[in-house]
């Protein structure tokens, strides 16, 4: 249970990450990472890398 949480939550952070503008990243560990496979999911966290940081904060005008 605890891990299907888990999932939905990073997918769910990662589709709001889209309506922000933001793309796909290549850090594997971003929740901007684009999961292949359930294994891509459960590898990445519920953040945002540096970068999407970035890119978050100046779509949301921080
Ligand atoms: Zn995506
Ligand atoms: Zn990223």
């Amino acid at each position: 249970m605890f891990i299907f949480i888990g999932r939905i939550t990073k997918e769910a952070v990662h589709e709001i990450g889209h309506t922000l503008g933001l793309g796909h990243c290549p850090d594997p560990e971003c929740v901007m990472h684009f999961s292949n496979s359930i294994v891509d999911t459960d590898r990445k966290s519920y953040f945002f890398c540096s970068v999407c940081y970035q890119k978050v904060k100046a779509a949301i005008g921080l």
